[in-house]
């Protein structure tokens, strides 16, 4: 095979288990907004809002779907897809238009404070500290968790927000962005990822080594794609490449 120089990291669900923590902001930052906004209007003497936790959640998912169907290129871009909801849903209920935007604006602020509160897997820190001293490392997520604020930060030199940049993956775009930043060729570089879709075949069909994190045995995996439970038997397939073992 081709040396490899670099490798590449989806985030959620690869580095961390994230359905806990998107479940706990979802609901954590919608509720703060409720709390806070309710009590601003006390100490004004002003009526509360009419809006509860139940259908103000579900009204709000339903604005950021329409929004992402009425805006394509912004589907990907799920923060700013959160404020014009926020937004949308505080002057239909009353806020004006000012106030509604600083508010929206406060709820995203303790929303990405609470989507950075995800607990990596304890091997991720001594195998990405160990790799990072032999390959360049990145970072390429779909999802809207503060890069630098992320507890991993520190081991991703380079660190892509795909969707922010209007390429979500399985757009290989973001791929290709990051292995320009590095200098590396495709085929000196691999993918870590849970998706097929977004992670393995994108990464696979620019030529990279792409690793599979899933538990389905079944799938016939296509060349230079290599499939293991979990991200700590990495070290497995990067040394089973580097002897040679799987050609190519
Ligand atoms: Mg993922």
């Amino acid at each position: 095979m081709s040396e490899l120089h670099a490798i590449t990291f989806d985030l959620d669900d690869t580095l961390w288990d994230n359905h806990g923590v998107m479940l706990a902001t979802e609901q954590g930052h919608y509720g703060w907004l409720l709390e806070e906004l309710a009590a601003w209007h006390r100490a004004r003497g002003e009526a509360t809002l009419s809006l509860s936790r139940e259908e103000g959640l579900a009204d709000y998912l339903e604005r950021r779907q329409a929004l992402a169907r009425a805006t394509p290129e912004r589907r990907g871009d799920f923060t700013w897809l959160r404020l014009r909801a926020l937004e949308g849903q505080l002057e239909a209920v009353g806020l004006d238009r000012s106030t509604a935007i600083l508010w929206a604006a406060a709820a995203m602020n303790e929303f990405h404070r609470l989507r950075v509160q995800v607990t990596p897997h304890p091997e991720a820190f001594d195998l990405l500290e160990t790799l990072g001293r032999r390959y360049h490392l990145a970072a390429i997520t779909n999802g809207n968790i503060h890069l630098k604020r992320q507890p991993l930060a520190a081991y991703f030199p380079v660190a892509v927000a795909a969707g922010e940049l209007f390429t979500p993956k399985p757009d290989p775009n973001a791929f290709l962005n990051v292995l320009e930043r590095l200098a590396v060729a495709p085929s000196n570089a691999m993918h870590v990822g849970d998706s097929w879709e977004e992670d393995v075949l994108p990464a696979q069909r620019l030529g990279m080594h792409a690793v599979w994190i899933s538990g389905v045995e079944d799938r016939a995996l296509p060349p230079r794609v290599y499939r293991i439970d979990h991200v700590r038997q990495l070290p497995e397939v990067i040394a089973r490449l580097e002897r040679g073992v799987d050609g190519a």
